[in-house]
């Protein structure tokens, strides 16, 4: 087994423990495996061990990537795309990605929606909650989220599958615990409403079993899988 098919092994085996623990099915966590900065290369190695949804921050890179495999004629796999979303780069997400993490305005929601291209089945989309309240993140506060679910399910380009969040960094369970209800409450709340949405994308490598107790049904985890990211090739 190669480092990556041995680590992928290891998350799995973390995710299913942390399910089983608090009585959930392990099928019920989705796992999506954190590519950005890594070589395609890299993301075979993951898909001959049976990964299939990946997760990329930066558009052109991750347009590059699904382009390699595409050509590669590999199928079966998903794109995530979950890096902050400037307008201008939100056509090449509609037109290459399967799921986009972070919509946290109607702005970027219409212009998905309008860029998505006929020929594909609507783009899954997260709304993204800024739940630690940080200056420094993007998504909305849990006070905007009715306003702008509303405004998003009657897009016709993009299908509303849920929330995503990436919590203030904290190293206590019981606090990492405490902010993953929040977001799964405002999830459950949002699931009783529309019938498409099925997703809580929450947990990273730290916090993913106080995720995963609380509700979530995505964990994101890059370095764990694929190693540590060196930003100075980029
Ligand atoms: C990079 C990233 C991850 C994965 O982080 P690791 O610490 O490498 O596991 C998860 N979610 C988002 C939004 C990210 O940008």
């Amino acid at each position: 087994m190669n480092d990556i098919a041995h680590n992928l092994a290891h998350v799995r085996d973390k995710i299913s423990a942390a399910a089983t623990n608090c009585g959930r099915a392990p099928e019920e966590v989705v796992l999506l495996a954190v590519s950005k900065t890594k070589p395609a290369s890299a993301i075979a190695e993951a898909i001959d061990a049976g990964q299939r949804a990946f997760g990329e921050n930066y558009v052109q890179e991750g347009v590059d990537k699904i382009r390699h495999f595409q050509e590669a004629g590999v199928e079966g796999l998903q794109w995530h795309f979950i890096g902050p979303l400037q307008s201008n780069k939100s056509r090449l997400v509609a037109e290459h990605f399967d799921w986009c993490h972070t919509v946290d305005r109607l702005r970027i929601a219409s212009r998905l929606s309008e860029q998505r291209p006929a020929t594909l089945a609507p783009l899954n989309v997260l709304i993204q909650i800024n739940i630690s309240d940080e200056q420094s993140k993007s998504g909305i506060a849990l006070s905007e989220l009715d306003a702008l679910a509303a405004q998003v399910v009657e897009l016709p380009g993009i299908r509303l599958r849920g929330l995503m969040a990436i919590p203030a960094p904290e190293t206590e369970y019981q606090r990492q615990f405490a902010v993953a209800q929040q977001m799964a409450v405002a999830f459950e709340t949002l699931k009783t409403r529309y019938p498409t949405v099925d997703t809580l994308s929450l947990g990273m490598t730290d916090d993913m079993a106080a995720a995963i107790a609380a509700g979530s049904t995505m964990v994101r985890i890059g370095t764990a899988i694929f190693g540590a990211r060196d930003y100075t090739k980029n």
